[in-house]
């Protein structure tokens, strides 16, 4: 039967970095009736998720945490991950948010209301909750992705992916196969080299490694940047050093030359550490630095000198019950380890759930048909009062937190514009996403991704159509345009039907589980 009260003026899909820093942003605009929903049973996102040995972040903490909440207490430019997570703790814990998400609650579809204007959320466990606005933080890394390797269940020893990984495997002594060599394999290999008695690394596209500018942040540091200004400047520093190594690497790649400085830098650093020049070939990426996310790391490269760790980079023909058969060989594992990421622009991730918008369109459908879009990667034509942080070409390469931030301005605007004219239905026009979206493609030419070249680097990046929807522009561009985008490019409408908000019911009775 349909509701007409509805349970929370807003629910947030996601209790990640996304799902916290748009909850805070609520809060402090006076936007009090929400609910947070994650399957998982803490908050993090991401950081709660991948524990793998190694995690650290890849871009300086003091970029990789929100703008008003600097924190100094990291212990390495690049802090591991269980600070992170420590992070999202305390912002929950600060900000009161803790009361306001219902943890271990999957959402597996939602429905827009046409006739009162309004989201029905359904849970794996059943239950429908009601929302006047929903907003999707529910994140790009989020579904760990199998290979499709022939065999997979046939093998007798133990498997883990990354994300998921399983502490009570004690590696000491094992034979260790580690399937990829993306951004979360380069922090675990070199971790757990030391611990095997052999790991087999396989690859299939080498990834571009630099060096990482890492050390341990002592107390004296710390202190010093506690000095008025302090972390201003190391902010604005660390704030240069990502936009320089990838935004304004990656979309103004004719313009800049960041990107061959990068390369040069990246080929000298592994001559540095691979003694073999056959290892060192088979290292050595055949694709422009910036087709796909480079790593940096300063042990990853140099643990290929180390004899019990092996390159293999003949295909992959099939999982056995011992282990796994290239062309050429067979090689023997007790633990297999896969390291190959996660659904990105595909069936199953863009959203994690089922979004059946006005009329029942089906986002996925929307976006098969008219290729991945939204209008400043924060709403798509049809899906009314739907907003999302990482949309098509809202993300720009530089920090996520920054990202977050600029989406979570964009929508406030709205929120507050809707509240203002009482408008219950806020949607872009289709003008506007066509317009943004065309400008877009307009000003792709010069980024990066159009190399030759990168048709070799398997990168997640492109799509099924061979779009990179990243949004091909500098953060200040980003930033200016959230706080300024016409809210004419959006109707606003009113529901012939009363409405009322039931503030707190779904969230007494059930937020805490
Ligand atoms: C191993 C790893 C390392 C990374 N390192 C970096 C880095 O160094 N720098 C960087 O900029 N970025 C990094 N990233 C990207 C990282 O994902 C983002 O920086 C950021 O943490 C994403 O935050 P989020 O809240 O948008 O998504 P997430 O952190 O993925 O959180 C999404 C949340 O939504 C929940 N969820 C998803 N679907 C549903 C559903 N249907 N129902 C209920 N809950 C759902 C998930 O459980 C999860 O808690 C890394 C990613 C990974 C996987």
């Amino acid at each position: 039967m349909s509701s007409t009260v509805v349970d929370h003026e807003l629910i947030i899909v996601g209790a990640g970095f996304s799902g916290i820093g748009t909850a805070i942003a609520l809060r402090k605009a006076g936007f009090d009736d929400f609910l947070i929903i994650d399957e998982a049973d803490g908050a993090g996102g991401t950081w709660h998720w991948n524990t793998y040995p190694g995690i650290a972040v890849d871009i300086p903490s003091f970029s990789y945490q929100f703008s008003f909440e600097k924190q100094r207490n990291w212990s390495r430019v690049y802090a591991p991950g269980r600070e992170l997570k420590a992070y999202a703790d305390r912002c929950v814990q600060k900000y009161g948010l803790r009361p306001r998400i219902r943890f271990g609650t999957t959402v597996v579809r939602a429905d827009f209301d046409d006739a009162l204007h309004l989201w029905r959320l359904h849970t794996a466990d059943g239950d429908e909750l009601t929302c006047r606005f929903m907003i999707g933080a529910t994140g790009v890394l989020t579904r760990p992705k199998l290979p499709e390797i022939p065999g997979a269940d046939r093998f007798t020893g133990t498997t883990m992916h990354t994300a998921r990984w399983d502490h009570d495997v004690d590696l000491r002594g094992k034979r260790v196969g580690i399937i990829g060599t993306g951004a979360s394999a380069i922090q675990i290999i070199p971790e757990i080299a030391e611990r095997v008695s052999e790991l087999v690394v396989f690859q299939r596209t080498p990834i571009w490694c630099l060096p990482r500018p890492d050390a341990p942040l002592p107390s004296a540091v710390r202190m010093l940047m506690g000095l008025p200004g302090g972390q201003l400047l190391t902010r604005l520093a660390s704030q240069a050093f990502v936009e320089l190594t990838f935004p304004l690497a990656a979309h103004y790649y004719g313009v800049l030359p960041v990107s061959k400085l990068g390369e040069r830098t990246g080929l000298s650093h592994l001559k540095q550490q691979v003694h073999d020049p056959a290892v060192r070939a088979k290292l050595t990426p055949d694709y422009a630095l910036g087709c796909k996310r480079p790593s940096f790391s300063n042990d990853y490269l140099r643990t290929f000198n180390r004899e019990n760790v092996v390159l293999e980079t003949d295909p992959i023909t099939e999982i056995t019950a011992t282990g796994l058969r290239t062309t050429e060989q067979h090689h023997q594992v007790d633990v297999l380890i896969m390291a190959t990421g996660f659904k990105v622009m595909e069936s199953g991730n863009m959203p994690t759930f089922d979004l059946h918008g006005s009329n029942g369109v089906k986002l996925e459908e929307w976006w098969d048909t008219h290729r991945l879009q939204a209008y400043e990667g924060v709403s798509v034509p049809g899906f009314p009062n739907f907003f999302t942080i990482i949309g098509p070409y809202g993300y720009n390469g530089a920090s996520y937190f920054t990202l977050i931030e600029l989406q979570t301005t964009h929508i406030l605007r709205l929120l507050r514009e809707a509240r203002r004219n009482r408008s219950t239905r806020v949607e872009v026009t289709h003008e506007a996403n066509d317009r943004y979206f065309r400008e877009m493609l307009d000003r792709r030419g010069s980024q990066v991704f159009w190399q030759e070249s990168c048709s070799l680097a398997n990168s997640y990046y492109f799509d099924k159509n061979g779009d990179v929807p990243l949004r091909p522009m500098s953060t200040v561009e980003a930033s200016w345009r959230a706080g300024h985008f016409d809210l004419g490019d959006y109707r606003f409408d009113k529901a012939g039907t009363n409405v009322a908000v039931n503030a707190g019911r779904a969230q007494a009775s059930k937020a805490d589980r």
